[in-house]
């Protein structure tokens, strides 16, 4: 189960897939209302804790702690622009508590500042968000680099890969993801939109770069068709929204549509379905 724990949000990205004007004047649960709802998670599901940006309610560590005394052996996942975390003392306050297992998603768009500056719309944020991974591995917590795919960053993701090698020693894998066009990433389609087909040869370079130094990666809602094949293992996720991803006619043909992540629903309105090709 995913909840966001606020709607409020110290980054504006552009490719949020929330529009932001909207959710800016929504409120947050109080405590009490989110203590009932984890009281209810079944057993079999894990805990994802999301926003707007978690990490942003005064209560964030007690709602964390809470979780893991109701349940003991469920797994937590953090998704955070991880700007919070290199904060005084807040990662020492998350380590005072056992939350393991434990693992925390982080949105890096770039080894650039001003590009993931650009992106987050606010400077100084990748600033923050490194020093923040930073700190969250020096404490020993697991961390998951979330690279979302967009016309900015594209080009130059092979030297992002370099630096999160060199960089980030103990990070847990490196995911990417093709961007759903909805909320901000379609309000500034014209600033992100970038084709799959001609963003994937960049995703496999930076790819091959991190496999190379024995980095996990992943990489979510790549159709496999725009891939090279060697590739296709790594493309097997989704971020668990089923019904926002299609197939297309050509799709009935293809041998590999069984285990193809499909496609943004939101893609095909912008890009056509003519680099779509079955397999067969
Ligand atoms: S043709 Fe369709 S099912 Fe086959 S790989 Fe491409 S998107 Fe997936």
């Amino acid at each position: 189960m995913e909840w966001p724990l606020t709607f409020k949000c110290n980054n504006n990205c552009i490719s949020c897939i929330i529009d932001t004007r909207m959710t800016c004047w929504l409120g947050q649960q109080s405590k009490a209302k989110l203590f009932e709802i984890i009281d209810k998670i079944p057993e079999t599901e894990i805990f994802g804790v999301t926003g707007g940006e978690p990490t942003l309610r005064e209560d964030f560590v007690d709602i964390l702690a809470y979780a893991r005394k109701k349940h003991p052996n469920k797994f937590i996942f953090v998704v955070s622009n991880g700007r919070k975390f290199s904060g005084k003392d807040f990662v020492d306050k998350i380590s005072k508590h056992k939350l393991e297992p434990i693992r925390f998603g982080i949105a890096l768009y770039s080894h650039k500042p001003e590009v993931h500056d650009s992106i987050t719309q606010f400077k100084g944020s990748w600033n923050e968000t490194v020093n923040g991974i930073k700190k969250l591995l020096e404490k020993g917590f697991k961390v998951e680099l979330r690279i979302l795919v967009e016309k900015i960053n594209y080009k130059h993701l092979k030297k992002t890969a370099e630096f999160i090698v060199k960089n980030f020693k103990g990070l847990e894998r490196v995911v990417f993801i093709n961007l759903k066009y909805t909320g901000n990433a379609f309000i500034n389609r014209r600033k992100v939109f970038v084709r799959y087909s001609k963003a994937a040869p960049f995703v496999e370079k930076a790819a091959e770069t991190l496999l190379r130094a024995n980095f996990e990666v992943m990489l979510f809602h790549f159709p496999l068709c725009i891939m090279d094949k060697k590739y296709w293992h790594l493309a097997e996720g989704i971020t668990k929204q089923e019904t926002e991803l299609t197939l297309i006619e050509a799709c009935e043909i293809c041998k590999v549509k069984e285990k193809c992540p499909k496609i943004w629903k939101s893609y095909i309105p912008l890009a056509g379905e003519e680099e779509f090709n079955p397999i067969i």
